[in-house]
């Protein structure tokens, strides 16, 4: 139930379908929006620091700009909607590119070519953007999770980037905007913290007005950091600590340590997935301005799906400064053809998750029949 009613505060609304049934991804969102301060999202819990309805008769807020409730999913699609070419899989664009960094040494120090830190490198330099907030790994213990608010282009390039690992950067735009005074600010993140933006800009709340463009990375899941860690402690002797990075290839997560590569089964660490993630069909983020994945067989170039004026605006700059190079993507079909059948193997595993989780009668976040029904162009 959506939490609009007078003299309805939300967070009851959010407890019990979010966060108590486990289906909450730590994207910090509430915290950033809440008015009296009352949420605090921190190491992988949600918590409610005090009883808001203290200080509210009601509140909505929190409920509705969680990526995973009902409310605002087709307002949230509205951004992305006029754009002219849809497909199942990948939903609304305009274009789909290839793109890499023309610096040789961004290409090499970061994935899929060096795009993102280009991009957002550029983007500064030309005074386009203020700051990039964005999920790095942290440098001493990388499955540490932790979002970053990047002034300077040299922070860019020392970014390591972060993915399986649940970061709240939702919270960091939140930062960006209030403690540390940003106005244009490219936000990245994982499919689900975009979806947080996209609905704080159909609820227009104020803090949207800070934002410039949103990047959205594809996403296969992210873990339940905990019981991961215990589990490669006792199989495998793998102490968090000793992690510098986390992969995936073929059917292994590769878990690289300070003592050398381990390469383990994905279906022995498929039961540390987040709830939210095994029902989450996103792979490509569908309500960003520009999505940005893998090139798959190709190593250094990124697909880049180009959803809206203001994400083509972005690369096109990008492009025009000499700092990315890219081609149609129809010059590589294998590469299309590959971020194709990921996304629909995710969707259709998501299908699966959710048909039996209803059958079981277990409870499933409304959020995840978005994805499911292509029209959903009218506001609900
Ligand atoms: S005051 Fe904060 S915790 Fe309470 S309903 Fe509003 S956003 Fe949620
Ligand atoms: S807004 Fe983000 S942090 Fe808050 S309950 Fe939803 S997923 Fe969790
Ligand atoms: S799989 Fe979906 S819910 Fe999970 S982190 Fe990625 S985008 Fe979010």
């Amino acid at each position: 139930m959506s939490g609009t009613q007078n003299g309805h505060i939300a967070f009851d609304d959010l407890e019990r379908e979010i966060i108590a049934p486990g289906y909450c991804t730590f994207c910090g969102a509430c915290e950033a929006i809440c008015p009296v301060h009352a949420i605090k999202v921190e190491n992988n819990k949600v918590v409610q620091a005090y009883d808001c309805s203290e200080h509210l008769d009601s509140c909505p807020i929190c409920y509705e700009i969680c990526p995973h409730t009902g409310a605002l999913l087709s307002q949230a699609l509205q951004f992305v909607a006029d754009a002219p070419l849809w497909g199942e899989n990948i939903g609304y664009y305009r274009k789909i590119l290839l793109a890499r960094s023309t610096d040789e040494a961004t290409r090499h120090a970061g994935k899929g070519g060096g795009v993102i830190a280009s991009l957002l490198t550029s983007a500064i330099k030309d005074k386009l953007i203020d700051s990039a907030v964005v999920s790095q790994s942290g440098a001493e213990r990388p499955l540490d999770g932790k979002p970053s608010i990047i002034n300077v282009p040299d922070d860019l390039l020392s970014a390591v980037d972060a993915r399986f690992i649940p970061s709240p950067v939702a919270q960091a735009f939140g930062q960006a905007v209030y403690e540390h005074g940003k106005s244009r600010i490219a936000f990245v993140g994982v499919p689900c913290h975009v979806m947080s933006l996209r609905k704080l800009e159909a609820f227009q709340h104020k803090i949207v007005d800070s934002l410039k463009v949103t990047i959205g990375l594809s996403c296969l899941w992210a873990f339940s950091m905990q019981g991961l860690l215990r589990f490669i402690c006792y199989e495998y002797g793998i102490e968090s600590q000793d992690i510098t990075e986390v992969d995936l290839e073929e059917d292994n997560q590769v878990i690289t340590t300070v003592y050398g590569e381990n390469r383990i089964p994905f279906s022995e660490l498929k039961s540390h997935i987040m709830n939210r993630c095994r029902t989450c069909g996103h792979f490509t983020s569908h309500v960003a301005d520009l999505s940005v994945g893998g090139a798959t067989p190709l190593k250094d170039w990124s697909v880049v799906i180009v959803r809206t004026k203001a994400g083509e605006e972005f690369l096109d700059a990008a492009v025009a400064s000499g700092a990315i190079s890219v081609k149609d993507i129809h010059a590589e079909p294998k590469a299309l053809e590959h971020l194709e059948k990921i996304a629909r193997h995710k969707r259709k595993d998501a299908s699966r998750e959710i048909a039996a989780l209803r059958k079981s009668g277990r409870p499933v976040p409304a959020g995840v029949d978005f994805l499911f029904t292509r029209d959903r162009k009218d506001p609900a």
